[in-house]
């Protein structure tokens, strides 16, 4: 059973352009297939809670050379643990949350890398920064002398066609460009695409795909 994943995951990973970086998201995920995931390559895991990345990282210890990624909505009270726990956090999604974690890792000595999530298409399930919204809020992020910012990241709508789904992602690129050439963010980052869009993601100069499903099976 662990063996054939491995080699499911395998052959997923051969599928995928090496500039991608995959990014296995874990959530529900056993600590034996994440063994599996990581004998077949894989050293990105996403999570979205911390509780439950807090358990795995202590029983995956051994594995020195993984990076965590943190993805879900993290609450104000959960940011201190998250910097310590994860190297990434690429769902900062509000200017607030970015200057609590800028504080936070100051106080700690550390720097984490830092995606910023952000909406193309209201979303009332979705958390985020409009467009309007980063615009407005480039000048304080820049001032953030404790975090890497990275990238952005996008999740779609649910129920979007490939047509705009593809659109949406392109936008994020064309965003992230603007970004990169016109602040002093060091944007070269570009977090898209799960299991049902990972191709049309990687399409559009996806630098970081989050595919979880499509190799690990369905969440219960
Ligand atoms: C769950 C999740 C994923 C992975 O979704 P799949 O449909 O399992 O590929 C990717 N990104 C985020 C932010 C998620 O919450």
């Amino acid at each position: 059973m662990i063996a054939t994943l491995q080699d499911h995951i395998s052959e997923f990973c051969n599928k995928i352009p090496a500039n991608v970086r995959i990014i296995a998201v874990t959530k529900t995920v056993s600590v034996e297939a994440m063994r599996a995931a990581y004998a077949a390559g894989i050293r990105d895991f996403g999570e979205n809670r911390i509780q439950e990345a807090e358990a795995k990282r202590a029983e995956l210890r051994d594995l020195t050379d993984v990076t965590w990624h943190f993805i879900g909505h993290l609450q104000s009270n959960k940011a201190q643990r998250a910097i310590e726990l994860f190297d990434w956090i690429q769902s900062v999604d509000s200017l607030k949350l970015a200057q609590r974690l800028d504080r936070l890792a100051g106080e700690r000595n550390r720097k984490p890398q830092i995606c910023l999530q952000v909406k193309l298409r209201t979303d009332p399930n979705k958390a985020g920064f409009s467009v309007t919204e980063l615009w407005e809020a480039v000048p304080q992020l820049e001032a953030l002398k404790n975090l890497q910012i990275r990238g952005l990241m996008v999740i779609p709508p649910i129920d979007l066609e490939s047509a705009e789904t593809s659109e949406l992602f392109q936008q994020a690129k064309e965003l992230g460009e603007k970004i990169r050439s016109q602040t002093a963010l060091s944007i070269d980052q570009l977090s898209m695409g799960m299991s049902d869009d990972y191709a049309i993601a990687i399409q559009a100069g996806a630098t970081m795909i989050r595919p979880g499903r499509v190799l690990f099976g369905a969440r219960s």
